[in-house]
Order: structure tokens, then sequence, then C-alpha cells
């Protein structure tokens, strides 16, 4: 399981080990609702990425309409 950051209204920072789709937890500090903080290094899927790659052979479809 990933660990996620998150930050409740108080500014609380805590950090936790989730599981993947978790969008809050309970603060340890103040008990208030903590939301969970999006990571700002996000990899980059344009640009030649392997990924992309393999997308568009996928994509090709949604240029059909069936009307
Ligand atoms: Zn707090």
């Amino acid at each position: 399981m990933p660990v996620y950051e998150f930050e409740c209204p108080e500014g609380h920072i805590t950090e936790d080990l989730v599981p993947m789709g978790t969008t809050h937890i309970k603060c340890a500090k103040c008990n208030k609702k903590a939301k969970k903080i999006i990571s700002q290094c996000t990899f980059e899927l344009k640009g030649g990425g392997w990924y992309a790659d393999g997308y568009s052979s996928k994509g090709s479809k949604s240029s059909k309409k069936s009307d």
C-alpha cells in the first residue's frame, strides 16, 4: 500500500499507509477530517512515453461514430 499525505482543516499533515482510493482519513491530532494531498511529482505521460504509445493503438475506435 502506498503512503499518502493528508491535511486537515487545522493544517496538520499526517502521513499514513492507506489503500488506494482512500480520499480522507481522521486527523490523529485533532480528529477532524483530513484530505489527501495530491502529489506534485506526477510522471510525464506526454512526450514519447511507453504509456502514450500503447494507448494510441486503442484510441483509434474513438474516430468512428455509430450513429
Ligand atoms: Zn488536525
